[in-house]
């Protein structure tokens, strides 16, 4: 299982609390310009599945795949 980002749902805020809920550093956001931030994507070498932060995405933005 690798975690994956709802496009459609995610805010792309810059003070994302999921970037800081993965144990792995897996979620990534690109750099943003003043005060938007970047796409937010997850590093599936870095992802191990453990699925925490399904859990911390307010807009229920991250899911899992296979
Ligand atoms: S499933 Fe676990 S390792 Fe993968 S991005 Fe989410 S919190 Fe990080």
């Amino acid at each position: 299982m690798k975690a994956y980002i709802d496009q459609q749902r995610c805010d792309r805020a810059p003070s994302c609390v999921v970037k800081r809920a993965c144990p792995t550093g897996a979620i990534v956001q690109e750099k943003g310009r003043l005060f938007a931030g970047g796409k937010v994507s997850v590093d599936e070498d870095a992802c191990e599945g453990c699925a925490i932060c399904t859990r911390y995405c307010p807009h229920g933005a991250i899911k899992m795949k296979q």
